[in-house]
């Protein structure tokens, strides 16, 4: 991909950077451990599964009905019943030219391998009449249809989702290695901070990233390392940093403080312990993200407006903290969706509006300033402008729903 292509100032394309983020967050891994599967819920597999046995493990029928073989049925299409066999119990041999009644899953009898169900059955005492005679293997679940013997189920850096459990409960297994959820420190960088609760005085403003960003981590399955915010100076960044290593953080995430001005101090105090590199990105909300290192432990600092949080935490930091957390595919899927709003003005930054899918097409919310938060409650979704595009109506763009984002 060639760098800023068709972009100003150097900015840095979305996609280089996120090529960057998930090269540099999969250069190490968490450590795994092994744990039960019903512990392993939303967690990351650390290893492939290969089927130590096929599943089902033997045919079965997937009916209730009679169980025959094909070849037997006389023209009359009735047969005598010579067993009963119901779930979980083990059937004897089929004894050639009789049919055997069956439940749904129960085992089918060697020498059948046809099932009727018992809607298309007249019983009359140790006899059964077929009205319809069944195609060959009709209503039989073969051994090995959901998963074949030494087939490879599940691998390596996928969620274990419910299905995905019980899969491997379908294969007799107890434990899985996973890995070790991710420790995520956050700061909020900023002197006019101040939290709910406290009163609130001129100059000041509510911390509004620092929940945001705990939920958003708790939401994708990290454990969150709260520094709460972090005073304006290097020594208290510096301080705050301490803490997180101190913590034992894989990774710390701050807000705000990360443009050039003066009182932005995250820079001095990373460089201090590591390397910080700011990255331009061609990216509306949230051009300015900073990334780098503390003593070995990656670092991002997001912007600090909480708009520009909210879509640099989405579309940067969850693939990055996601690759880190060792899962494979971090991406969002993108949906192609038609726009019910014009843009004239084309920008020359990929721009991330905040809509809301309706009938007539995405609409994108009034106020889209980065210092905005409510456009974010408002919306579902991101539509994706590209830079230099101008919007008509009906006009396709690929939409990125909050749902995905939201989740690991
Ligand atoms: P900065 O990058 O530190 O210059 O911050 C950019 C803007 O975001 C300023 O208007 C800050 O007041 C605001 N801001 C920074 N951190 C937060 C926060 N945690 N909650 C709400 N607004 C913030
Ligand atoms: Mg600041």
């Amino acid at each position: 991909m060639s760098e800023g292509a068709s972009y100003p100032k150097g900015l840095l394309p979305v996609e280089v950077a996120l090529e960057r983020l998930i090269a540099l967050a999969r250069a190490r891994l968490p450590a795994t451990e092994v744990v039960s599967l019903t512990a392993a819920a939303e967690r990351v597999l650390a290893e492939d599964m290969r089927a130590g046995m096929a599943v089902p493990p033997e045919a079965n029928s997937a009916m209730d009905g009679i169980a025959f073989c094909h070849a037997d049925v006389p023209a009359s299409g009735t047969l005598p019943l010579s067993q009963r066999i119901a779930a979980g119990h083990a059937p004897a041999p089929l004894q050639r030219g009789t049919a055997a009644r069956i439940f749904t899953g129960a085992i089918l009898p060697a020498g059948a391998d046809t099932v009727a169900m018992q809607e298309n059955c007249e019983f009359n005492g140790d006899h059964v009449h077929l009205r319809q005679v069944p195609g060959l293997g009709a209503n039989v679940r073969p051994a090995g249809q959901d998963i074949a013997l030494g087939s490879t189920v599940l691998t390596r850096g996928q969620r274990l989702s419910a299905p995905a459990l019980g899969l491997l409960a379908s294969l007799g297994i107890t434990t899985v290695s996973v890995y070790r959820r991710l420790r995520v420190a956050i700061l909020s960088t900023g002197d006019e901070l101040l939290e709910p609760g406290e009163p609130w005085r001129s100059a000041a403003i509510y911390n509004s990233n620092r929940p945001m960003l705990t939920a958003l981590l708790h939401g994708w399955g990290l454990e969150v390392i709260d520094l709460g915010r972090v005073a304006d100076t290097q020594a208290a960044t510096e301080a705050a940093l301490q803490r997180a290593l101190d913590a034992g953080a894989d990774v710390m995430v701050s807000s705000g403080g990360v443009s050039v001005g003066d009182e932005d101090h995250v820079k001095a105090a990373v460089l201090a312990r590591g390397r910080l590199d700011f990255w331009k990105i061609a990216l509306k909300p949230g051009k300015p993200v900073a990334v780098g290192e503390v003593s070995g432990v990656p670092f991002i600092g997001l912007p600090g407006n909480p708009q520009s949080v909210w879509v640099t935490a989405l579309l940067l930091a969850r693939p990055f903290l996601l690759a880190r957390q060792g899962q494979q595919e971090v991406l969002p899927a993108a949906f192609p969706l038609p726009v019910a709003f014009s843009r004239e003005k084309p920008g020359d930054r990929c721009e991330y509006l905040r809509v809301r899918r309706t009938h007539a097409g995405l609409l994108p919310h009034s106020q889209q300033s980065s210092g905005a938060l409510a456009s974010a409650v408002w919306a579902d979704g991101l539509a994706v402008v590209a830079a230099g595009q101008s919007l008509r109506p009906a006009d396709v763009v690929d939409f990125l729903p909050f749902c995905t984002l939201l989740a690991p």
